[in-house]
């Protein structure tokens, strides 16, 4: 590159370096001058010359949620993240079910450290029954919100044990029955454990990604999922999730997206975005 040239770049609110709009017909010299002549402009002679051109449908308004804008999005997340799953070492279902309580409001990478250590220490689901949360709370601190997250294990242990005869349930009514599970973990244990695509997982990532995208324009996990239950094929449920959580774990971060790396650029409109070839669309925000 020669010295002291910059590539131009675009600019954040999406509007190409040098681009301006077309003038109007009354904006043009012509147009103007013949205004003042009375005559017709080409526009009007034009507009009375084909009344038909009136019948014309008028260009689609964008709908975010097009089938057409769905499957490009599923093919880009598909060849950019072609074998995810979820990111929590575990060996059984009770094992990802403890992980995903752990994982709340912290990272898979401080859960994956703490696990083998209680696993090792609590290899059944019968030992966790038998402890009280006072017991575990040491083990698990460094996951944060460590109180609760033992009072959530420790009663879904025995709840596990008690009503279910120590396997945990593969079915959506079943496991929100547990303390401490909703729908989030639900549909993690469901998806990843037992293959079952039930819903779609809504995590933070997920959330902030489906409303850059929008997929929504909902806050609330329960009524995200229902958004993204109508638009994303049943099929594509399980994958879908664990798609876009590795996609906001790699580039579409939380304070800043790396737009100018990510293959979902051209078709997204995120208010956020970093860097954008593409129009700005003030609504679709985290
Ligand atoms: S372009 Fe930016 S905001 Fe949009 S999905 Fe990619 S990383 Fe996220």
């Amino acid at each position: 590159m020669v010295r002291g040239v910059v590539p131009r770049q675009p600019a954040k609110t999406g509007r190409h370096e040098g681009s301006r709009a077309l003038p109007t017909p009354g904006q043009m010299k012509g147009g103007s001058r013949q205004a003042q002549s009375g005559k017709p402009s080409f526009h009007q002679r034009k507009s009375k010359a084909s009344p038909s051109s009136s019948k014309k449908p008028r260009s689609k308004a964008y709908n975010p949620v097009a089938p057409e804008r769905i499957n490009e999005i599923l093919n880009i997340l598909d060849a950019t993240y072609p074998d995810v799953t979820c990111a929590l070492t575990h060996r059984s279902a009770w094992e990802l079910l403890v992980a995903t309580i752990l994982s709340a409001q912290s990272t898979d990478v401080n859960v994956n450290k703490v696990t083998p250590i209680i696993f090792q220490k609590y290899p059944t689901v019968q030992d966790f029954a038998a402890l009280t949360p006072e017991q575990l709370e040491p083990d698990i601190r460094s996951t944060g919100f460590f109180r609760n997250k033992s009072k959530s294990v420790v009663g879904a242990a025995r709840k596990v044990v008690s009503d279910f005869g120590g396997e945990v349930p593969d079915e959506m009514d079943k496991l929100l029955t547990l303390p401490g599970v909703a729908r989030k973990t639900a549909n993690v244990v469901l998806g990843t454990w037992f293959k079952k695509g039930v819903g779609v997982v809504v995590d933070t990532h997920v959330t902030r990604i489906s409303r850059r995208l929008e997929l929504t324009r909902n806050g609330e996990a329960p009524k995200i999922e229902q958004d993204l239950m109508k638009v994303i094929p049943p099929e594509r449920w399980i994958l879908f999730s664990h798609q876009i959580i590795w996609h906001g774990r790699k580039l579409c971060i939380a304070r800043s997206p790396k737009c100018v790396e990510c293959p979902l650029e051209r078709i997204c409109h995120a208010a956020d975005k970093t860097w954008s070839t593409v129009d700005i669309h003030k609504n679709a925000k985290p």
